[in-house]
């Protein structure tokens, strides 16, 4: 596709047409109300978020595109100047509300912008995707990839996340004297509230801006701004940390959770406290998150970590694990790949894995049974390294900076064989994760 057409997520370029797979705010730097270069496409819900995210936004440069279904828009080429038309559907990702992915037809060939998505195998909505997209296709093979590879990285396994909601349910049914905290961003983890407060018949608090989205969503009775009403909050990823518990609990006891796909590490200046001397990089435990064969019973064991003594994680994610990665890509047998995480603490180029799945008309099948058995190969040796055995029984800060290093290196050294090399402002990303998020460094 020629320069100067389409932009996809990205605000700062000039082009003709601009699409906005969805709200998270890595998706959207450089957007603002003021916006005024062009028309900015996107779904029916991304639509009637644009008020609440960018109040004051000039409505008339919206066009709403309806999922599941064809749109032509007539452009013009930037190097002939003569008129073009792309065809496009607008896909379910199954990311968060309103999150879509885009397929493009025209001149250029057939091109998949995924945005942020999940690809899960059983659910009815991840079917129903399914179905669009193939229809979308129409047996066609795609030329062009642009793949969400946030955890394009064999360690990543999560299960489908019902079977993380009921967890969370039962953690927090069995704390039934404490207040119970849940981190989330902005816009996401709606069905996970939702089945929280189904489950246990209670409301659940969100901060005033979060009940003006969940009320724009169409949720209006389950959320509320008044504490009394509910033990059970909703606060944002940056207010979410260990001092934020620790303080908590000086008041009333609480537990916290955090629904997230990402590995969390403390930070190395966390005082002599042992409860934080933990040095977690992968910290679900694969064997039991493993989601291959579906089997709901071994999904149902535990991928629970008690992070911290008020803390617990679960691989709740919005975002594809590598075996569903990996399953999308043999479905779309793209020509071409490429990641759109260029920042994210797990990056890894997806051409790296996917190598041998794409650049030919058939889909390699040996390949791909060797990149399976090197996956699997790589999560028995993760499995057989435990974090723990490389924290010390040191208190000193000092000392725990080494410690974590050395797992960080141990890691880089068993993942190289597989070329997972994970760069130094990756680790440091990693090692920020734990005290405190700061929006800019969500994977959303
Ligand atoms: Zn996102």
């Amino acid at each position: 596709m020629e320069k100067g057409m389409i932009s996809l997520d990205q605000w700062s370029e000039t082009s003709q047409a601009y699409f906005l797979s969805h709200f998270h705010a890595d998706h959207t730097k450089g957007l603002s109300s003021k916006w005024n270069k062009g028309l900015i496409y996107c779904s029916p819900i991304t639509a009637k978020l644009f008020p609440v995210k960018f109040p004051g936004f000039r409505v008339s440069l919206i066009r709403v595109l309806e999922v599941g279904s064809l749109h032509s828009i007539p452009l013009v080429s930037p190097s002939t100047g003569s008129q073009t038309i792309i065809q496009v559907t607008t896909i379910d990702a199954h990311h968060c509300p309103g999150a879509v992915m885009y397929l493009f037809r025209g001149e250029f060939g057939c091109v998949l912008f995924t945005g942020d998505f999940r690809w899960e195998r059983t659910s009815e909505r991840a079917l129903m995707g399914k179905s669009m997209l193939l229809n979308a296709l129409g047996g066609e093979k795609v030329d062009f990839l642009h793949l969400d590879n946030t955890y394009c990285n064999p360690s990543y396994s999560f299960p489908r996340r019902e079977v993380i909601a009921r967890q969370i349910v039962k953690i927090i049914a069995s704390h039934p004297e404490h207040d119970v905290i849940i981190a989330i961003n902005t816009l996401g983890k709606e069905d996970l509230l939702l089945h929280i407060a189904s489950a246990l018949n209670t409301k659940i608090w969100v901060w005033p801006e979060r009940l003006q989205i969940m009320h724009v969503l169409g949720f209006f009775d389950v959320f509320t701004t008044n504490t009394s009403l509910t033990r059970i909050r909703a606060v944002p990823f940056y207010s979410f940390s260990v001092d934020t518990l620790e303080g908590l609990n000086t008041i009333r006891p609480t537990i916290g959770i955090m629904p997230s796909g990402l590995p969390w590490v403390v930070r190395p200046d966390s005082g002599n406290d042992p409860s934080r001397s933990s040095s977690l990089l992968v910290s679900y435990d694969i064997s039991n998150c493993n989601t291959k064969g579906n089997h709901p019973q071994s999904e149902e064991l535990s991928c629970v970590r008690k992070f911290h003594k008020y803390i617990y994680t679960l691989p709740y994610s919005d975002h594809s694990c590598f075996n569903e990665i990996l399953e999308f890509v043999k479905l779309v047998q793209p020509l071409n790949i490429k990641g759109i995480v260029s920042s994210s603490s797990c990056c890894i180029d997806p051409r790296y894995h996917f190598r041998d799945l794409h650049g030919q008309d058939e889909c390699n099948e040996p390949s791909i049974k060797k990149f399976q058995q090197q996956s699997e190969k790589f999560q028995q040796e993760t499995l057989n390294t435990s974090p723990e055995k490389f924290v010390t029984k040191s208190s000193k800060g000092s000392h725990k900076i080494h410690t974590q290093l050395r797992t960080e290196r141990s890691l880089r050294r068993k993942s190289g064989y597989l070329g997972l090399l994970m760069s130094r402002v990756s680790i440091l990303r990693r090692r920020k994760r734990g005290v405190k998020i700061l929006e800019v460094d969500i994977v959303d």
